[in-house]
C-alpha cells in the first residue's frame, strides 16, 4: 500500500472519519462563510500559483525566517530554482505587480483560499500542506480604518461560524524609523541573559533578534518578560498610528489585549501585528496572524505600496468550530431508489433523471442488490427517503415512498412523489 506524504490529510466526507478538521462539510462551512463574509465587505477573489520562483519568498519572507527554512524548494529542469508557496501574501503582492494593479484608482482589497506547505515538524493543528484563507488591503493608504474594518469583518466571520472563546491580541512592532535602535536595545538585553535562554533563543539572537520574543520554552519565560518591550520604544508616528487603530477597535466595540511581546515570524511586518489566539487548539492556538506590511512591494522591486492583511489556517480554524456545526451540512441524498426485477430497474434510471431534473438527489442503487441489502445502503447513506420499484408499482404507475426515519410507507403517483420530495 502506498500512504500519503507525512503531514498531509485527505479531506473525506464525514461519514468515513471522525476527525473534524479532515471533514469535507466543513472545509466547505469555512470556504463558503469566509467568501459571504468577505463580499459584503467589497473583497474579491485571487488564485495564484501553487509554485513560485523562489527568489519571490527569499526576497518577501527573507532567509533567515523560520517559514523560509522550512520551504519545499527544488531545481526545475531548466536550472531555475522554485518553490512550493510557503504563505501567499509575497504572491498576491506579485501579482498585482505583475498586474499593474496598483495603477488602478483605489485599495486592491483581495482574499484567498489554498493550500500552502511548510516542511514542519507535524503535530496536532501542524501539517505540511494546509489550508489558509487571508486577506490583503493593497494600495496608497494606511489609515488604520483599514486595519480596524479587516479586524471587525474577521470578527464577524467568526460569529458567522459560531465560534467563541478566542481572544485578539495586538501589538505594534514600529517601523524601520524606531525599529533598528528598539533592535540594538533588545539584543544588548538578550545577550546579558544568552546562557539561561534556549538553543533556538540563541540563534534568533544571531539571526532574527525580535523573533527570541515569541520563543513559547517555558523556562525561557521569566527571562523574556524581563525584555524591553517595542511599544515603549515607538517613534511619534508608530505611536499616533498605534493609538488611532486601537480607539477605532473601541468604537466597533471589538474586545482586544495588548500584548507588547507579540511579533510576526516574517520580516516584511511594519506596525500593526495581530494575533487571534483559540482556546481549544492545545501547542498550536493562533488560529489567525496578520498585520501591516508596507514595504513589500517595493522590496519584491514593485512601485511603493502599503499592504494590510491576515492569513488564518483553515484546519485550525475547523477545530475551533462548535462540535455541530458541520452536522446540517452532510451531503445526504433525498432519496435511494431500490428495485426488484430487471424491468424496474430500466424504469428507475428513467424516473431518477425525472426526479433530478425538479431538483431532487436521487441515487439509484447499482449494484443490483437483493431489496433488503438495497435498503441497508439507503441507511448507511442516511437518504431520507427510499424509492421501491416493482413490476406492480409500475403498472398501477403508483410508487412506494418509505421514510427512512419512520419506516412508514405511502403509494404515490409520480407528480404526488415529487411534490413529497420537494417539501
Ligand atoms: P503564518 O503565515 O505563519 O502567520 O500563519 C497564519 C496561520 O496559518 C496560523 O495562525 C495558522 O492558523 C496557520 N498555519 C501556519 N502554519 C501552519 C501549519 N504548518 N499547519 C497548519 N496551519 C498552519
Amino acid at each position: 500500500m502506498i500512504n500519503r506524504v507525512r503531514g498531509t490529510q485527505d479531506i473525506l466526507p464525514a461519514r468515513f472519519t471522525d476527525k473534524t478538521d479532515a471533514q469535507i462539510e466543513c472545509w466547505n462551512l469555512v470556504e463558503q462563510t469566509a467568501r459571504d463574509a468577505f463580499r459584503l465587505c467589497g473583497f474579491e477573489e485571487i488564485r495564484t500559483p501553487i509554485i513560485e520562483r523562489t527568489e519571490l519568498f527569499e526576497r518577501g519572507i527573507g532567509t533567515e525566517t523560520d517559514v523560509n527554512k522550512e520551504m519545499y524548494t527544488f531545481e526545475d529542469r531548466d536550472g531555475e530554482r522554485v518553490s512550493l508557496r510557503p504563505e501567499q501574501t509575497a504572491s498576491v503582492v506579485r501579482a498585482c505587480i505583475e498586474h499593474g494593479m496598483f495603477n488602478q484608482p483605489g485599495l486592491a482589497k483581495l482574499f484567498y483560499i489554498g493550500p500552502q506547505f511548510r516542511r514542519e515538524r507535524p503535530q496536532k493543528g501542524r501539517y505540511r500542506q494546509f489550508g489558509q484563507i487571508g486577506v490583503e488591503v493593497l494600495g496608497q493608504s494606511d489609515d488604520p480604518a483599514i486595519e480596524a474594518e479587516v479586524i471587525e469583518m474577521l470578527d464577524w466571520y467568526l460569529k458567522q461560524l459560531r465560534i467563541t472563546g478566542t481572544e485578539l491580541l495586538v501589538n505594534s512592532i514600529g517601523d524601520e524609523n524606531c525599529r533598528p535602535a528598539y533592535i540594538e536595545r533588545l539584543k544588548e538585553a538578550i545577550r546579558q541573559r544568552l546562557p539561561q535562554l534556549c538553543g533556538s533563543c540563541n540563534q534568533r539572537y544571531e539571526t532574527n533578534p525580535l523573533r527570541v520574543l515569541d520563543c513559547k520554552i517555558e523556562s525561557c519565560q521569566p527571562y523574556l518578560n524581563e525584555l524591553p518591550v517595542i511599544t515603549d520604544s515607538l517613534c511619534e508616528p508608530c505611536r499616533a498610528h498605534f493609538q488611532s487603530f486601537t480607539a477605532m477597535l473601541d468604537q466597533r466595540g471589538i474586545a482586544y489585549t495588548l500584548a507588547p511581546r507579540l511579533v510576526r515570524g516574517l520580516d516584511y511586518y511594519t506596525r500593526t501585528a495581530f494575533e487571534i489566539i483559540g482556546s481549544q487548539l492545545g501547542a498550536q492556538n493562533t488560529i489567525v496572524g496578520g498585520g501591516r506590511y508596507d514595504g513589500l512591494s517595493q522590496m519584491l522591486g514593485g512601485p511603493p505600496a502599503k499592504g494590510f492583511g491576515f492569513a488564518f489556517g483553515i484546519e485550525r480554524m475547523i477545530m475551533s468550530l462548535p462540535d455541530d456545526a458541520a452536522r446540517s451540512l452532510k451531503q445526504v441524498p433525498d432519496v435511494f431508489v431500490a428495485y426488484i426485477g430487471e424491468r424496474a430497474r430500466k424504469h428507475s434510471f428513467e424516473l431518477a433523471r425525472r426526479l433530478r431534473e425538479a431538483g431532487i438527489s436521487a441515487v439509484v442503487d447499482l449494484e443490483g442488490r437483493k431489496l433488503k441489502k438495497s435498503l441497508a445502503v439507503a441507511n448507511s447513506l442516511a437518504a431520507r427517503y427510499a424509492l421501491i420499484i416493482g413490476d406492480s408499482e409500475i403498472d398501477s404507475s403508483s410508487y412506494v415512498l418509505r421514510d427512512m426515519t419512520t419506516g412508514e410507507q405511502r403509494n404515490l403517483s409520480e407528480s404526488d412523489l415529487i411534490a413529497t420530495l420537494r417539501n
